[in-house]
């Protein structure tokens, strides 16, 4: 195919992720980016394969997985920094039902490459406070996300395709896609929870999910694995641990508060009575739809100028293969998941 020249407006964890697809195909890419990320370079950045609520696996799990797996594998080569980090997660059961079910599911094949069967040692863990026993998770990650951004951002600017500045609406025509005299063959627009600050895409349903996490550090808390009840302490070494996260829906703000900390101290109390100090505290605003789906597509009267938006809790995991699903609809016409496609919306507004 021939190569086209593609606009990305955003590159946080979704614009960064089509653009590495985008020139792994072969295409040119050009990147608009204000420099002030709030959301992937906050992150935890775990990739967790369960839903614990329901002990149920992550939505398309097998598939982003495997995608999640190779990409931020082949990012360390690309980006020259280790970013990638197995890690066991160690969920503290939180009643006899969650129990029952982690007995059940863990028994079954298709949860055979991410939960582990509980055993003795599970039941009697005691570096946690532990009522219902223990069980630990297979196949789960976390990625440095900080440095996923800022290493991008370093290497897109190195490669120059990648302009520090606020989109310039005023500077783009949609008619013929030429922005600040540079004409485009695509435009796509990641803008994550500032949607609607953007022109195009503001009659979608994106919300701004605010979340918050502390740094602490302690000599009490177990290194080797992370934690998980009521909240997740993930160990970054040297006795530092990110505990997160709270969510709040509909708020942008970017302070970080004390209701907050609060309620992240009261849930870490329930995993254990540890001495520790707080070094910092995060704040970030993660871009989330109402039916907890990403949203991707093409524009409903604008053609060539498409959305990659609504990445949510779980945007480590999904942004690779969501990426790659978008540019074969870009390219190929392939259609996307009816659950994924902005058509859902469309349909609703009488757009499609
Ligand atoms: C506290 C917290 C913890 C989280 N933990 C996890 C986790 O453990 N695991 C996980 O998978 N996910 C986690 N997430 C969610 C994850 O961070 C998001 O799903 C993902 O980062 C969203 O990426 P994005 O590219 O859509 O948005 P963003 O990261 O917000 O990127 C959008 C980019 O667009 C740019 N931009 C916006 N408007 C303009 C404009 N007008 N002009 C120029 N540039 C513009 C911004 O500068 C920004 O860099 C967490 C989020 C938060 C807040």
């Amino acid at each position: 195919m021939e190569s086209q020249h593609v606009l990305i407006i955003g590159a946080g964890l979704a614009g960064t992720s089509l653009a590495h697809e985008l020139l792994a195909r072969g295409h040119r890419v050009q990147m608009v980016d204000r420099g002030e990320n709030h959301s992937t370079a906050i992150a935890a950045g775990m990739v967790n394969p369960m839903v614990f609520r329901r002990m149920n696996k992550s939505w398309r799990l097998e598939e982003f997985m495997e995608d999640a797996t190779k990409f931020y594998q082949e990012m360390e080569k690309v980006l020259a920094h280790k970013l990638f980090h197995p890690i066991v997660i160690r969920r503290m059961l939180s009643s006899e039902q969650e129990r029952k079910y982690w007995i059940e599911r863990s028994k079954l094949p298709e949860f055979q490459d991410y939960l582990t069967e509980l055993n003795r040692e599970d039941d009697d863990y005691n570096l946690a406070k532990n009522s219902f026993g223990s069980g630990r998770l297979k196949a789960s990650f976390w990625i440095d996300a900080k440095s996923y951004y800022d290493r991008n951002q370093a290497y897109f600017a190195e490669n120059k395709c990648l302009t520090k500045e606020e989109f310039q609406a005023d500077e783009f025509n949609e008619n013929t896609l030429i922005y600040k005299g540079i004409s485009y063959d695509k435009v796509v627009f990641c803008v994550g929870y500032q949607q609607m600050n953007t022109p195009f895409f503001q009659d979608l349903p994106i919300q701004q999910t605010k979340g918050q996490t502390l740094r602490i550090r302690s000599e009490e808390i177990p290194e080797e694995e992370s934690l998980n009840r009521k909240c997740f302490v993930l160990p970054l070494g040297n006795q530092v641990f990110r505990i997160g996260a709270t969510y709040e829906w509909d708020n942008p703000d970017l302070t970080p508060t004390e209701a907050a900390k609060h309620e992240l101290v009261e849930h870490l109390s329930v995993l254990g009575n540890f001495h520790y100090e707080i070094i910092d505290q995060q704040v970030g605003v993660r871009p989330t739809v109402l039916d907890r789906r990403p949203i991707l597509g093409e524009h409903h009267a604008i053609k060539n100028m498409y959305l990659f938006n609504g990445l949510g809790t779980k945007g480590y995991l999904m942004a690779p293969t969501l990426a790659k699903e978008l540019c074969r609809h870009m390219f190929e016409g392939i259609p996307l998941d009816k659950e994924t496609s902005i058509d859902r919306f469309y349909k609703k507004l009488n757009l499609r």
